[in-house]
C-alpha cells in the first residue's frame, strides 16, 4: 500500500443499513499521530483544537450571561435605591430635617451599585 493510499485508523459508526456496527473509516489518512494515521477529518490533534476552540467561545459566551446578567441585578438595584434616596429625601425635608448628612450614603450606595453592574471591586459602604 503506498503512502497516499493509508486509510484513516479511525472507526466510525451507524451508515444507513448499518446502524449500531462500526466499520474503518475509508479516507485517506493525511497525517500521523502516535504512530497511527488519519485522515483530516480524524486527526485528534485538529479535534483537540476544535474542542479547545468550543471550550473558549463556550466560556466567553457564560462571561457575556454573567455580564448581563449582572447590569440587570444592578438596574434593579438602581431604581430601588433611587426610590429609598427620594423617600429618605422628602421625609427630611417633610421633618425639616438636614439633607446633608444623608448625601454621602445615597452617593456610596449608588456608585457600589455601580461597581457591581461593572464586576469591579466595591469600596467599603458608609452606612
Ligand atoms: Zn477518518
Amino acid at each position: 500500500m503506498s503512502e497516499h493510499e493509508h486509510p484513516c485508523s479511525e472507526k466510525v459508526y451507524g451508515s444507513s443499513g448499518n446502524w449500531g456496527h462500526s466499520y474503518p473509516c475509508t479516507r485517506t489518512a493525511t497525517v500521523e499521530r502516535n504512530k497511527k494515521r488519519y485522515c483530516w477529518q480524524h486527526d485528534p490533534e485538529r479535534i483537540g483544537r476544535e474542542e479547545v476552540k468550543r471550550q473558549e467561545k463556550y466560556e466567553a459566551e457564560c462571561e457575556q450571561e454573567g455580564a448581563s446578567r449582572r447590569r440587570a441585578a444592578a438596574i434593579a438595584e438602581y431604581h430601588e435605591a433611587v426610590g429609598e434616596l427620594l423617600a429618605d429625601l422628602d421625609a427630611r425635608v417633610a421633618m425639616k430635617a438636614p439633607l446633608a448628612p444623608r448625601m454621602a450614603h445615597h452617593r456610596d450606595r449608588l456608585a457600589n451599585i455601580h461597581k457591581r453592574a461593572e464586576g469591579e471591586p466595591e469600596e467599603g459602604g458608609t452606612e
